[in-house]
């Protein structure tokens, strides 16, 4: 089984992460989520992602994963929140898009407030 999800959007980023931050958030929330799959960041051009209007050049974020792998492809600097939702997409194959884009809220909230009691 193959499954691609994208978020099309001309947003802009919120906290975007480094490279090694992206990394490291990606092998935390795997083992956290539990998920079996090697997980790969794969950066993209944005000439290669053509949006609703049927134009080339627009922001993508998505995942594409099977038994084994799963490679979250990316045109702009991923955000912890890109990181969980694409996660929990390969965590809930089932699940609907409103189920992650709530849940993923769920994670970043939990974690902002943890932020400030700290
Ligand atoms: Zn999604």
């Amino acid at each position: 089984m193959q499954h691609v999800h994208t978020q099309i959007s001309h947003r802009a980023p919120l906290q975007p992460l480094t490279d090694d931050q992206a990394r490291d958030a990606a092998h935390f929330w795997r083992q956290r989520l539990r998920i079996p799959q090697r997980i790969i960041l794969e950066r993209i051009s944005r000439f290669q992602v053509t949006g609703e209007d049927g134009r080339p050049g627009w922001s993508l974020v998505g995942v594409v994963y099977d038994t084994h792998i799963a490679t979250i492809y990316h045109t702009r600097i991923l955000t912890l929140e890109d990181i969980v939702h694409e996660l929990l997409h390969v965590q809930n194959p089932s699940w609907t898009e409103s189920r992650v884009v709530y849940q993923t809220q769920e994670i970043v909230d939990s974690l902002r407030s943890r932020e400030l009691s700290d």
